[in-house]
């Protein structure tokens, strides 16, 4: 009987699992997972639990009834130290042993760390797992400062919830706009008014230039000379893909573990996906995505692919964030301030950038119009090009379908 393994227990190796099934792989399925928990997704911990509006049992995605009615083998708190590529067989930290004839590299990524003074103090947190989330949650007492380092998607959405929470919030940030490198200038813009609006301090370049306090921070001094007493301290940074293992059994490595668009790792016997994979296009850039939807699909097609189907994976890339009520979606290509670019307005402060290359519309953000996000799908799904400027135009998104 065929043996697949799949490493790490997050959002990918759970869809990989369950697709591995769904299209009836008849084999045993191993999921190795160094955390102690059922396989659980991630989104909620920056929102919901840590609002404490959701627990573990809502963030679940293979409960155990799940795991057994799948004939799925999980085994938790086992973290894999090495693959032996020769002999097929992927070693763990206690030293077990698992003969692989297919394996998938799911291990995801984990936050980037910081150097200096706001090292190992004692109220610096991340955010990467539910454990975090729930350490986080514990201090995040109505009153307190919270101090967000980043203002990437974690920081801002982790201030936004304090700020639900009745927490004052504050974010620091080096660059000149909020999620730099994910959001066009004005699509910033709009985001740092509502964080604004909602009372969050939104601090642009700017550093952390002193820390005040031995064990725990007690207050930070920014570069434009002002103070900032803090209680809590996130560290929202960036992520790092989880690559070593697959470095040291020497699979090509560049921002990720690399692929071809069939999720194949330099090994034609392993392949990778989700946050982990660094999947290179026929035009040979290597892209790599820290998304739920991206974590999903590619699993999904790795799963096929390990099963011998052999399709190419191609999907417009899809992300959301939420923050107090606002809730902002992503499609496609559509990250830059180049191209051209349709803006409609909604009421209250939404709109939708569409962005059109090549006579054909490449990617949207929905900004608080979540509505406008299931038109744009099809569109893109029909391969849809323009008219002149409709796009902005047309009273009805909907009549272009
Ligand atoms: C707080 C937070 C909020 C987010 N919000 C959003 C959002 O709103 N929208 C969105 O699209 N995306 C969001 N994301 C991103 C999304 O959750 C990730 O892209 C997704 O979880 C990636 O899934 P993955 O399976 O590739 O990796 P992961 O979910 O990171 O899972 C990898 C697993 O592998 C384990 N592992 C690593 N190495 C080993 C090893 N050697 N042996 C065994 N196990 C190992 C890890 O411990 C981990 O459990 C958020 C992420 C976080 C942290």
């Amino acid at each position: 009987m065929e043996h697949f393994v799949i490493l790490g227990g997050g959002q990918a190796a759970a869809t990989a699992a369950r697709t591995l099934r769904d299209e009836g792989f008849g084999g045993s399925v191993t999921i190795v997972s160094e955390e102690n928990r059922l396989p659980y997704e991630r989104p909620p911990l920056s929102k919901a639990v840590l609002q404490g509006e959701a627990d573990v049992a809502k963030v679940t995605l293979i409960p155990e009834e799940a795991l057994v009615d799948l004939n799925l083998d999980l085994l938790r708190g086992h973290r894999a130290v090495a693959l032996d590529r020769g002999g097929r067989k992927v070693i763990l930290s206690s030293g077990r042993e698992l003969s692989y004839d297919r394996l998938l590299i799911a291990t995801g990524s984990r936050p980037r760390l910081i150097d200096g003074p706001l090292s190992g103090k004692s109220n610096v947190f991340y955010l990467r797992t539910f454990d975090d989330a729930e350490r986080l949650r514990a201090a995040m007492a109505p009153g307190k400062t919270l101090l967000s380092v980043g203002a990437g998607w974690i920081g801002l959405e982790v201030a936004a919830t304090a700020r639900k929470l009745g927490l004052q919030a504050a974010v620091v940030e080096m660059a000149g706009r909020l999620c730099a490198r994910c959001l066009p200038a004005e699509v910033g813009s709009a985001l740092e008014r509502i964080h604004r609006d909602h009372g969050t301090k939104i601090h642009l370049d700017t550093r952390i230039t002193e820390v005040a306090g031995r064990d725990a921070v007690e207050a930070v001094t920014l570069s434009s000379g002002e103070v900032l007493p803090v209680d809590i301290v996130v560290i929202g940074i960036g992520a790092v893909p989880n690559v070593e293992l697959a470095r040291d059994a020497g699979l090509e490595i560049g921002n990720g573990v690399v692929v071809d668009p069939f999720l194949r790792t330099s090994d034609p016997h392993i392949f990778a996906a989700g946050d982990v994979a660094a999947m290179r296009d026929e035009t040979g850039r290597s892209i790599r995505m820290e998304s739920w939807a991206n974590a999903q699909d590619q699993a999904a097609a790795a799963a096929r692919n390990m099963m011998g189907e052999n399709s190419a994976y191609s999907v417009n890339t899809w992300f959301w964030s939420d923050q107090y009520d606002l809730n902002l979606q992503m499609i496609g290509d559509c990250a830059s301030d180049g191209g051209e670019v349709f803006l409609r307005q909604g009421e209250g402060g939404a709109f939708t950038r569409l962005c059109v290359a090549g006579g054909k519309l490449v990617g949207a953000i929905c900004f608080d119009a979540p509505r406008d996000m299931a038109i744009v799908r099809r569109l893109l799904a029909r391969g849809y090009s323009p008219a002149g400027d409709e796009l902005q135009t047309a009273p009805d998104l909907r009549k272009l379908l």
